[in-house]
């Protein structure tokens, strides 16, 4: 006989392959295995069971997603707020114990941190938000976590990021990126939307309210440090934004070119080295043609970085991005010079790592370079991977010593 829901939310039925999917350790279910959503109000939190009405757990729902349910938990959940405050105080414990030597760090991550559909990023005294989901923009959750966020870490103000697209994708009313009104305790910097921030000795300005991303990229923050341990000589940062790599290369480098084809990107990068006293050459142009001059007109270097943007949007683009990605390894390895490093970065979460190392074989193989691994690695810390939702996984970032 089927049991009795054990929740007082509303229910959401789903079909057997859903279920299957959360037995499997899933997080989420797609709109098209939901039979019957009994009315759910948009972001409402939902207790969900399968066909036969045993209960499966609480998620959050949305009516406009391909992602109609982002489980919470596999039990009962009476007091939302309560869970919201627990999981933020989790995702802060967590980064105590993981994260060093910075003043900015990603504080949610999303389903990595169990509070689906929020992002939230420290820069120093600021915090960038972003609300992904119907859920989580819903105001009650909205200022249970500004309130809780406030009086954990105490910021000088609190920013959110709005992605026009997501949220039409939600099918949420349009709104500009902004300034939160305040729900804590704390001295008041009302029209504080930037600062200086600082990750392995290097320091950056932050802009809350422009950039990419929530502004920065962070999950790049302890290869930067990595990368800077092996570079050495004549350096290039491909795809350099506000030169995140270059800076930390220019620790080690005699000579580092940050290359970008956002003038923006590189206003900012240019003052970014000027703070922190260090002269890097900013070039204005489209990577590829420029590594295919560089690497006609026979320029040689010691280290390159390649960090691109991801070329690998969704499934069906997967065939032209990995030819991208061989591209910019082949012309990257034909200009380094023997005992040269290559830091070579793909962040398309549709290119798996194994799928990326065999791109880097491939390049190596065509120009004749032998490669010795140095490092593989992956996102940083902050950006936790859970095992069982294999999306929470997508930085590959591989440190090669080229041999010959
Ligand atoms: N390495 C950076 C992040 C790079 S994000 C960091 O650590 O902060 C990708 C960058 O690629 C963006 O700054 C974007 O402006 C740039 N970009 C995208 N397409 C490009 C192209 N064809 N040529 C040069 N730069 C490009």
């Amino acid at each position: 006989m089927a049991s009795k829901p054990a929740s007082s939310l509303p229910s959401v039925k789903i079909s057997r392959r859903g279920a299957r999917r959360l037995q499997d350790g899933h997080v989420w279910v797609y709109r098209s295995d939901i039979i019957s959503a009994n009315g759910a109000a948009p972001g409402a939190a939902v207790g969900v069971t399968d066909e036969r009405g045993k209960f499966l757990g609480t998620a959050l729902y949305s009516s406009a997603s391909q992602i109609a349910i982002r489980m919470l938990s596999p039990r009962a959940v009476d007091d939302l707020t309560r869970l919201l405050r627990d999981r933020i105080q989790g995702a802060i414990s967590y980064r105590e114990r993981v994260v060093r030597d910075t003043d900015a760090y990603r504080v949610i991550f999303s389903e990595g941190d169990f509070l689906p559909g929020l992002i939230v990023d420290r820069y120093n005294d600021l915090l960038s938000i972003q609300a992904l989901t119907q859920a989580m923009d819903a105001k009650p959750v909205r200022s249970v976590i500004v309130a809780e966020l406030g009086e954990r870490l105490k910021p000088g103000s609190i920013v959110e990021r709005v992605d026009p697209r997501i949220r039409e994708l939600e099918q949420l009313p349009a709104r500009p990126s902004g300034l939160i009104q305040r729900e804590f305790q704390g001295d008041i910097q009302p029209e504080k939307t930037s600062t200086v921030f600082t990750m392995n000795g290097v320091c950056f300005h932050y802009e809350a309210l422009e950039g990419q991303k929530t502004g920065s990229f962070l999950d790049q923050r302890e290869n930067y440090a990595a990368a800077a341990r092996f570079a050495h000589g004549e350096a290039l940062d491909v795809f350099c934004y506000q030169g995140g790599f270059a800076l930390h290369l220019a620790q080690s480098c005699s000579k580092v070119t940050g290359v970008d084809s956002s003038r923006p990107a590189l206003e900012v990068a240019d003052r970014n080295a000027t703070l922190n006293s260090r002269e890097i050459e900013w070039v204005e142009a489209n990577a590829f043609d420029l590594l295919r001059d560089y690497a006609d007109a026979g320029r040689r270097c010691d280290t390159i970085v390649l960090d691109p943007p991801a070329f690998a949007k969704s499934k069906s683009t997967l065939e032209t991005a990995l030819r991208g990605y061989k591209e910019l390894n082949l012309r990257a390895l034909k200009m380094l010079r023997p005992g040269g490093i290559l830091v070579t970065c793909c962040c398309s979460y549709h290119v798996s790592p194994a799928q990326y190392l065999d791109v880097v074989r491939i390049s190596a193989q065509d120009v004749h370079r032998n490669l010795r691994i140095v490092e593989n690695r992956g996102q940083a810390k902050d950006h936790p991977i859970l095992l069982n939702v294999p999306e929470t996984e997508y930085l590959k970032c591989i440190i090669a010593y080229v041999s010959s």
